[in-house]
């Protein structure tokens, strides 16, 4: 079985005079497939950010209905309510997977 899913970049984006935790503008992470990894010239990434971001990587991943609003809204607010940081969700591309249980145990 194959489906499709989008690759992510999530990007901090905001004025940093504005933030209260230690984002950086520019610090970006890629989604590919079930993988994250930082960008080249990312370093830190806060968990409490991230924790607050899993539930829409996933449906980001596979929202394509251009009236959803899921594939429209691009920005999720940091979770501290000091921070003025967003988090910019980007579709970079779409990659083919293939579901396969039985093939797994083979
Ligand atoms: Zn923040």
């Amino acid at each position: 079985m194959k489906y499709k899913l989008y690759n992510l970049e999530i990007t901090v984006i905001g004025d940093k005079n504005t933030f209260n935790c230690s984002h950086e503008v520019g610090d970006t992470l890629v989604i590919e497939g079930e993988n994250l990894s930082f960008k080249a010239g990312t370093v830190l990434f806060s968990h409490y950010a991230l924790a607050t971001l899993m539930p829409y990587i996933a449906a980001k991943q596979r929202a394509d209905d251009v009236r959803d609003w899921m594939s429209y809204e691009t920005d999720i607010a940091c979770p501290d309510p000091q921070c003025g940081a967003r988090f910019r969700f980007e579709k970079t591309g779409k990659q083919e997977y293939k579901y396969a249980p039985s093939e797994l145990h083979d």
